[in-house]
């Protein structure tokens, strides 16, 4: 690989020293929940935790997959905390949290993929904060996508987000042990068994993607009825993960934006520094939820 790109001026870190802000932080540390928005020093913190909305980590940070554009450490992971879903809920609770999205890392180790850990925080959300909308992201489940996605239609989010991440091309590459088929026919029969609960996915741009590809993708996702899109900015965690290939400016993800509502998506946002709970309550809004 040559040098690396120079980031663009549009890449900048929005810093935010709002109140609210500061109390999410403190409850977090006192929880010992992970947060997606921390760990992964997310560009939209501030936005976000000034709203009400979070992204939190549960099944522990340890992934028994390596995907070379992904931070997230590899090993072997702990099993689930029986008390996790407790302290999930009482601090979206405390924090009146009015969006929450749960995602984790993969677990190919248990049988169920985790998708009885995932149900189990949905209902004790649900159980202290009824209003609050709970927004899961899951991984693929692949080689158990059926017993996970019967746990969580049992328990249904409000709103079911799996990210395909990258153009089938790019697959071995950026995520070798997934499949891209897969993960659409995942979103697929989660419809299938959900259909009032909308489904969701995303796309990094950056990886080596040409815009015609990307465009595929996006038809893809129609064709397996999924309602919700985004798509942001690859941006390289460590020197170690995969390069950036490109930054693609704003205007482009605008029109990347206008022609996936011309698809039919509900709601697409994509910009620069969308990630995939970005905005997630307005994305939720407008797909009626
Ligand atoms: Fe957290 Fe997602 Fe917002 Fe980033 S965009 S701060 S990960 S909720
Ligand atoms: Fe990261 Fe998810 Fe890949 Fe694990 S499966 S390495 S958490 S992107």
């Amino acid at each position: 690989a040559g040098p690396a790109l120079r980031k663009p001026d549009w890449i900048r870190v929005r810093v935010s020293q709002s109140e609210s802000f500061r109390e999410v932080k403190r409850t977090l540390r006192e929880a010992s929940l992970h947060t997606v928005c921390e760990e992964a020093s997310c560009p939209n913190i501030g936005e976000c935790f000034g709203k009400g909305t979070a992204t939190f980590m549960v099944l522990g940070d340890l992934c028994t997959r390596r995907c070379p554009f992904c931070d997230v450490a590899h090993g072997r992971p702990q099993p689930p905390d029986p008390q996790e879903a407790q302290h999930l809920a009482e601090t979206v609770a405390r924090l009146r949290l009015k969006y929450v999205v749960i995602t984790s890392v993969d677990r190919d180790d248990l049988r169920d993929g985790g998708a009885a850990h995932f149900a189990a925080c949905i209902r004790a959300v649900r159980a202290q904060s009824p209003g609050t909308q709970i927004e899961v992201l899951t991984p693929d489940f692949r080689g158990r996508a059926e017993v996970a996605l019967d746990i969580l239609a049992a328990d249904p989010p409000d709103v079911m987000n799996h990210n395909l991440e990258t153009v089938p091309r790019l697959y071995r590459q950026a995520r070798p042990g997934a499949d891209y088929l897969h993960s659409l026919q995942l979103l697929q029969s989660f419809r299938a068994r959900c259909p009032d609960v909308p489904t969701k996915s995303g796309l990094m741009l950056g990886l080596g993607e040409t815009d015609d590809e990307v465009l595929d993708v996006m038809r893809d996702l129609r064709h397996h009825g999924v309602d919700m899109l985004t798509v942001g900015q690859y941006l390289q965690p460590r020197p170690g993960n995969l390069p950036v290939e490109r930054y693609v400016a704003p205007a482009q993800f605008e029109t990347l934006a206008q022609q996936a509502r011309a698809m039919g998506f509900a709601h697409a946002a994509c910009g620069p520094l969308v990630r995939s709970s970005y905005h997630a309550d307005r994305q939720a809004h407008a797909a009626g939820v």
